[in-house]
């Protein structure tokens, strides 16, 4: 029964990681606009904005004008619902409370940073500040059990590390392989792995990157890997792969 809680509760976050997702990058207010149309701006009825349910009553189509709604919405509602009941079903309920949290956060900047290459940098402060805070405070909230040692000396490592590439890159190359929201993405996701799980997300998120830039990227030109998403996918995956293996 709980795990059926944690399914809806995902669908009403993913409803408001759209909102997120859309808004954000522009600069607008998340939580007092009400939504509107995307083709006609009308305003939304409440019974239309109920989440993947109002997607499939209307097929698809938005009411006022007809017009093709996104799939982003029922793509990120569905996605967001599967990550909160797969962390009911593998983890404590506080742990699992905390990394719906935690991976929400991922979430919105896994699609911000592959819609439009932007990370933000107060998701990247949550994300170190938390994990730090989860350390001293109570590292049983984190199913890793990270110590507060380890959650620095790898939040630190990680930041040396992208920053160090990145300078390299623009030193010798002239190009910006790494922006700043990778390097302290790093160092906020490494604060969440500790150290044996850092080596991890360094080679799987390395792997995405190559098959992602070699399925598509190849053929467009100036292509910028997603590499935001990458570790953010890598990221959830260890979670997930730590507690099935
Ligand atoms: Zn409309």
């Amino acid at each position: 029964m709980i795990h059926i809680l944690f399914l809806i509760f995902g669908f009403l976050a993913g409803s408001f990681a759209n909102v997120c997702i859309l808004r954000l990058p522009k600069n607008e207010d998340v939580f007092l606009k009400r939504s509107a149309c995307q083709h006609c701006s009308k305003q939304i009825e409440w019974y239309l904005n109920i989440p993947i349910f109002s997607y499939l009553y209307l097929s698809g189509k938005s009411k006022c004008c007809g017009k093709e709604l996104s799939k982003q919405y029922p793509i990120i509602e569905l996605s967001t619902g599967i990550l909160f009941l797969i962390n009911s079903l593998l983890f404590n309920l506080i742990q699992s409370i905390t990394l719906d949290l935690i991976f929400f956060v991922v979430l919105l900047i896994i699609v911000i940073d592959f819609k439009e290459r932007v990370i933000f940098d107060f998701m990247n402060y949550f994300l170190i500040l938390s994990g730090i805070i989860v350390s001293i405070i109570m590292p049983d909230l984190n199913p890793l059990n990270i110590s507060t040692l380890n959650a620095m000396i790898t939040g630190i490592i990680g930041f040396s590390l992208f920053f160090a590439l990145r300078y390299l890159f623009q030193k010798k190359r002239n190009v910006e392989a790494l922006g700043m929201g990778d390097v302290y993405l790093i160092a906020g996701l490494g604060v969440w792995l500790g150290f044996e799980k850092f080596l991890y997300i360094l080679s799987i998120s390395s792997f995405l990157g190559i098959f992602y830039y070699l399925l598509v990227g190849k053929k467009e030109e100036n292509f910028e890997i997603p590499y935001g998403s990458a570790l953010g996918i890598s990221f959830i995956l260890i979670f997930y792969f730590t507690k099935i293996i």
